[in-house]
């Protein structure tokens, strides 16, 4: 395999991201959790572009998802993902970024299509699941 194939920029990042961590704490820094990692090297600018997903984003997430969605075979293998439309995309186990930012086809990448409503995948608002923050109490 050639060199800069295999692993993927999230494999780098996430050294980068542990190291930092590792280097924070040595400095007296006190890491416990996704939280206090995330307040540790923003706040000190030593990675200022995280972003922190909480559980409530997840689980409002999980709401507005179809209910038919079909597991991708082979999933802990994927290293790439890429789209050009809603409900469909290519990936595959390596990742390659040669013609970025076009797609292409090295190391045969397989298509996947997601069984989804077409009025959902366009964005009409009135097929949405509670997508929106609308002031709940
Ligand atoms: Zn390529």
């Amino acid at each position: 395999m050639e060199a800069g194939h295999g692993k993927g920029a999230p494999d780098g990042i996430g050294a980068v991201i542990k190291r930092a961590a590792a280097g924070a704490m040595l400095h007296g820094a006190d890491i416990v959790n996704a939280v206090s990692m995330y307040d540790t090297l923003t706040k000190k600018g030593i990675a200022p572009h995280l972003f922190l997903i909480t559980d409530d984003q997840f689980e409002k997430q999980e709401k507005t998802a179809p209910n038919d969605l079909q597991a991708v075979n082979g999933n802990i293998k994927i290293h790439q993902i890429f789209t050009r439309e809603p409900g469909r995309f290519k990936f595959r186990d390596v990742s390659c970024f040669c013609s970025f930012p076009v797609d292409c086809d090295c190391f045969t990448p397989k298509h996947h299509m997601f069984p989804i409503n077409e009025q959902r995948a366009i964005g009409d608002p009135s097929d949405t699941v509670a997508s929106e923050d609308s002031g709940e109490a």
